[in-house]
């Protein structure tokens, strides 16, 4: 499974975290999306064109274990954990996963959306493009870091990829940050 971490400020627990439960084969790939409103949407487009199973984990969203799990196991097309948001609790993008059958079925919905900026494109895609079509959701909710949380780097200074690299990562694309973990010693 591929997983999508679009970033302005990659906040070191969302990377630890989605680093340390990605499984053996899993490809990550962090895209900084800060030089454009379009950038995310593009990002999420061209997964959504490869129709292959692919997770979304926003840069301040920590996931846990029994999400890698849920993501790579349940059956369902369509899945997600909420999060909190300032007035609210429930799903958005920024926890989500997508089987590449239901990108395929649902081509059109991507292009509807993705031309709106980040800040529509979450609504834009989830209530209107995929409209009767709610996400499976998942419990319990992950941890959306608010300013208190966001931690200082004990990494600061280090690219994404050099971290990557010293977390036991190929780098395959350095332009776009992809990389793949093979398993290993890093986290035994
Ligand atoms: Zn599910």
């Amino acid at each position: 499974m591929r997983w999508l971490c679009p970033f302005t400020e990659l906040q070191p627990l969302t990377r630890d975290a989605l680093l340390e439960h990605a499984r053996e084969g899993d490809e990550v790939t962090f895209v900084n999306v800060s030089h454009s409103a379009r950038a995310y949407p593009i990002a999420v487009q061209e997964l959504w064109e490869e129709a292959r199973d692919f997770a979304i984990v926003e840069h301040d969203i920590v996931i846990r274990d029994d999400v890698a799990a849920a993501f790579h196991d349940c059956p369902e097309p369509y899945c997600a954990f909420p999060y909190e948001w300032t007035t609210n609790i429930g799903p958005a993008l920024g926890c989500t996963r997508f089987r590449g059958l239901f990108t395929y079925e649902h081509r059109q919905a991507i292009y509807q959306a993705s031309g709106h900026s980040w800040r529509q494109f979450d609504y834009a895609l989830m209530r209107d493009a995929l409209r009767g079509h709610a996400p499976h959701l998942h419990l319990p909710r992950v941890q959306h870091l608010n300013d208190a949380q966001k931690l200082v780097d004990p990494f600061a200074g280090w690219t994404v990829a050099e971290h990557l690299a010293a977390m036991g990562y190929q780098i395959d694309n350095p332009d776009r940050l992809t990389a793949t973990y093979f398993g290993g010693a890093v986290f035994g």
